[in-house]
This record gives C-alpha cells, structure tokens and sequence, in this order.
C-alpha cells in the first residue's frame, strides 16, 4: 500500500469543520473495481490550541450496503489498529460491494501515551456516545465520530478492541434497550446474524438493569443499536498494549465475517478454534472479599460448573485468603491482566447461559 496515510497526530492548518473530512488531505486512488480516499477529521481546541487531526479511510465499491469499522476507542487497545490496516489492504485486493469506512484511531492522545481514556480529560470515550460538540474532548470526538455514522447510515458498525493476554478471543452484542419489544427481537436477530458470522464466542451484554447502570448504551456500540436501530457488534481479541499478528489476522477475519453477513463483502467464513457455542451472557466471577496475588485455576475456554472455584486469592506466604467461584454455569473467557487485586475487584469474565431473545 503505497497511498498516503496521514500522521494522527499531526497538525494541519487551517482549521476544518469539527468532524467535517478535510479534502486538502484526500488522496484518490483507484485499484480494481473500487475507489479508495484516505483523509483526515478534525477536532479543535475549544481555546484556540491544535487541531487534532484523525485519520479515516474510504473504500467505494458500487452499490450495496455501508460497514463503519471503529478502532483504538481505547487508547492501550491497539490490536484493533493493525486489523483496520489488514482490512484496508483486504479490500484494495479483494474489493466489495458497497462502501467500507475505516476510523484507524479514534484516540491518537490515548494511544501515544498508552492510556485508556481520553488523557485530556480522563473520560472513556466508550461511555460518551453521541457525545457534545461543547462539552471536554472525548464528548466532543464521539460527537465528531457520530455526526460521521449518522451521514453514513451504515448497515452495519463494527468496533474493535482488545481486552486480555489470558482471554479467548470474542464478540459482545448490545443490549437494545430503548426499542420497542418487536424492534427491539427484530434488531436483536440481525445483531446476533453478524456476531455468529465473526466466527468467535459471542457474548450478549449483562442483563439490561447492569446494562444501563453500567451506561452501556453510551458506548459507541449501545448507542448504534440504540440511538440508529442499526447492529453493531464489539470484538475483543488480543492483549493491550500489544499487537502481535496473530491477533490482528484474528481481528480481521471476525470482521469480515460480520461484513459478509450484511453483503457488504465475500469473505470465506473462519470459525475460530476457540469458539463456545452460545447463546451466552457476559458475567463476572464472585468478587475477591480481601486483596492479594490472583491465582487462577481455570483457562479461558474452560467449561465451568455453578459453584465451581474457578481461582483463589493468596498472600504473599501462599495462605488461600479467599476462592473465587463461578455463579451459574458457562466458561471462562479472560482473566484480568493483573495478578495482584485488590478487594471488590472485577477480576475476569465469564460466559453464562443466556434464555430468550436478545
Ligand atoms: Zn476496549
């Protein structure tokens, strides 16, 4: 790939329109049967300092349906990063039938300093969607984002994350609380066709009071589903911090699948060797009572009994100071990247058997 791709960090005068594409930036390319433009979207300082500048790729194809593919949300998830690029050169080879927009970073601040947040003002910009134009920078680039996905009226939005080192990889469907009952199951069984077609395990979100309690449905992917009525799946593959090519090919062929499944592209389905057949909800494991070295005692893929110890919490001497156990049955999915916890703390995920529509 030889087209232009723009620093995301650099500063270009003068100041576009926030969230408006800057067409001094675009470069054109035709390979195939499709066009594809790299440009640039901005956010300003609300004091007059720079302009940041982030980068977005446009694949045209003809007609057929929009997919937008979201990475680096997550400043220290940079998986994510490389399976936007491994896709972008899997379209200038392979083509597609509509349009493919690609958001490489949207946290370029996040990802130089290999933060979660947003550093300039330490909100999760995946807890901000639609986001305000007037408000600290991570509302205002998840209102720069969504004012893009609203003109794109996309069929489909995909968001690429990362979570753990010890973790299957997976795909998690939201929970589409604010539609109607009929709209709600109808949303509900086209977001889980394109989550089955990422060939991973597919989590449903937690129950819908954890769900909204959590503000859930402000993440980009619970604000497309709620906010558009349009499915959107979240994958999570792959440590942070890290962005071994295992990982991003994994990434990659999930998102095909998913984009296969809304005719936007003929990509072979993978089925990933890991996956666990649903369906399944995502849940936690009983809460550590005292703080201390995390031991583990199940792999994630492993099936799981209710009641079962799944890990224990020890001190430094090796004495048990509590076991951590598995509420229902299911499997484990990832441990926390941490082998020291502290007291209450959220320690893994599980998957748990999920009745009923989505
Ligand atoms: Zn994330």
């Amino acid at each position: 790939m030889t087209s232009s791709r723009p620093d995301p960090l650099s500063v270009p005068p003068p100041e576009p329109a926030e969230g408006d594409a800057d067409p001094s930036s675009q470069t054109p390319s035709s390979r195939g049967a499709g066009d594809r433009v790299a440009s640039t979207w901005s956010i300003a300082d609300r004091r007059g300092g720079p302009v940041l500048s982030l980068p977005r790729i446009d694949h045209r194809f003809g007609s057929g349906p929009t997919v937008a593919i979201v990475a680096n949300i997550h400043g220290d998830e940079v998986v994510g990063i490389g399976a936007v690029q491994a896709i972008d050169r899997w379209l200038t080879a392979h083509g597609g039938m509509g349009r493919v927009v690609l958001f490489p970073s949207v946290n370029p601040q996040g990802l130089a300093r290999q933060v979660r947040h947003v550093p300039a003002d330490e909100l999760d910009l995946n807890r901000v969607f639609p986001g305000n134009p007037r408000a600290s920078l991570a509302s205002r680039t998840a209102a720069a984002l969504w004012s893009q996905l609203q003109a794109l009226d996309p069929a489909l939005v995909v968001d690429l994350h990362a979570d753990a080192l010890d973790a299957i990889p997976y795909a998690i469907v939201d929970r589409p609380v604010r539609l109607d009952p009929s709209a709600r199951r109808a949303l509900g069984t086209r977001i889980e066709a394109c989550a089955d077609a990422t060939g991973l395990t597919v989590l449903r979100e937690y129950r819908d009071d954890v769900y909204q309690h959590f503000g859930l449905d402000r993440s980009l992917a619970g604000c497309v589903v709620n906010q558009l009525g349009v499915p959107a799946i979240t994958l999570e593959v792959g440590p942070r911090r890290a962005m071994r090519p295992d990982d991003v090919t994994v990434s990659m062929h999930a998102a095909l699948g998913a984009m296969h499944a809304v005719g936007a592209v003929q990509a072979p389905p993978v089925v990933h060797h890991t996956r666990i057949e649903g369906p399944w909800r995502r849940a936690a494991p009983s809460r550590p009572r005292r703080g201390g070295l995390l031991v583990t005692r199940c792999s994630p893929g492993d099936r799981v009994d209710a009641g079962q110890v799944i890990a224990e919490v020890r001190d430094l001497s090796g004495e048990r100071l509590d076991v951590l156990r598995a509420e229902a049955p299911g499997a484990v999915v990832s441990w926390i990247e941490s082998p020291w916890v502290s007291a209450g703390a959220l320690v893994g995920t599980l998957a748990v058997a999920d009745e009923g529509p989505l």
